[in-house]
């Protein structure tokens, strides 16, 4: 019998592995290779690895990790779970049945691609979530911010401080008269309409084409599509999840804990805000010690 199974063994997955694995618990990580930041090529804000690929991060923990005997690191995705507390079972696609007394969720989110021809390819490169990811490198650059309801009215008073020259796209949103003046006032114009084409060269935007006829030159383009789970494992466990502004977040208490007793969650699938490296982390950490607390004699 495992101490703990991970599903998912990316930043949040491998930080709980290894407190698990420093504190001689034995702990199994299973994982398809998927990040969800693999689209971009660096990673920003990340104490010690700034400016690092993705997956070279990646790869420099998972050598880490090969310093503790007790963590197992397995390229499997979790088909399925069942049972209880100091009695789970996960089924692997290669058919292994595994047992564990503790499970901790960590598959992350899939980001939807609108069907808009030429998001999906500019994706990571120059249609980007968050500023604080990836706003410095193109500071006083011409941004687009997407709107995506009034929380977008937020985006446009933080992105004053990366740069003064943004354009809000509709979308096909309706605005409201106080919101539009707000803009006006900030010299913020919007393009009205929808958008039905990213125009771009390798990922690198020239303009984004509205159903209005209109083309819009900007040079990045800040928008956050829907994202689901990477894997639907806390549905047929019937975990409760929390709603936020883009999909659903898998509810945990103040020790990581879902609503299942001995199943924890961290990283993006329990982030109802900010999701980011550093905090996919952290929680990791603190689902791998919780886990392990759990189970003292
Ligand atoms: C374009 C882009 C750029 C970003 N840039 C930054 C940045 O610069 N700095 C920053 O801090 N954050 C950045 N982020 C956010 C960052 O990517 C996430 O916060 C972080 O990857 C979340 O880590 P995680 O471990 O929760 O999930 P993920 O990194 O998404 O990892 C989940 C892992 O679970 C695996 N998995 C899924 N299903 C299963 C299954 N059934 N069985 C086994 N394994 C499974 C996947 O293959 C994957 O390896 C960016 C995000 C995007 C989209």
């Amino acid at each position: 019998m495992n101490d703990v199974i991970i599903i998912g063994g990316s930043f949040a997955g491998l930080a709980a592995a290894l407190q698990l694995g420093r504190a001689r618990r034995k702990v199994i990580v299973l994982d398809t290779g998927r990040p969800r930041n693999r689209f971009g090529h660096h990673s920003h804000g990340v104490l010690g690895h700034d400016h690092k690929p993705p997956l070279d991060i990646l790869a420099e923990a998972r050598q880490q990790l090969a310093r503790y005997p007790a963590i197992r690191l397995v390229n499997a995705r979790a088909e399925s779970v069942s049972g209880a507390i100091d009695d789970f079972c996960v089924v692997t696609d290669d058919h292994e049945n595994l047992k564990a007394r503790r499970l901790i969720l960590s598959y992350g989110v899939a980001d939807q691609m609108p069907d808009v021809p030429g998001f999906a390819e500019s994706w990571g490169t120059s249609i980007v979530p968050c500023p604080y990811c990836d706003g410095y490198e193109v500071a006083d650059q011409h941004w687009g911010v997407v709107w995506s309801g009034p929380q977008s009215h937020q985006s446009v008073r933080l992105f004053r401080d990366w740069t003064d020259k943004l354009t809000v796209f509709a979308d096909g949103h309706d605005i409201s008269p106080e919101l539009r003046a707000d803009l006006a006032h900030r010299n913020v114009p919007v393009a009205d309409g929808r958008i039905v084409e990213i125009a771009h060269h390798k990922g690198h935007i020239t303009t984004v084409n509205l159903d209005t006829g209109r083309n819009v030159a900007v040079d990045v383009l800040f928008a956050q599509p829907r994202n689901k789970p990477s894997a639907s494992l806390h549905e047929s466990l019937g975990l409760a999840t929390v709603d936020t502004p883009t999909g659903v977040a898998i509810k945990v208490d103040e020790r990581r804990q879902t609503s299942m007793p001995g199943i924890y969650a961290a990283g993006d699938l329990a982030t109802p805000f900010l999701p980011s490296v550093t905090q996919s982390s952290w929680q990791g950490a603190m689902a791998g010690i919780f886990a392990q607390q759990s189970m003292l004699a």
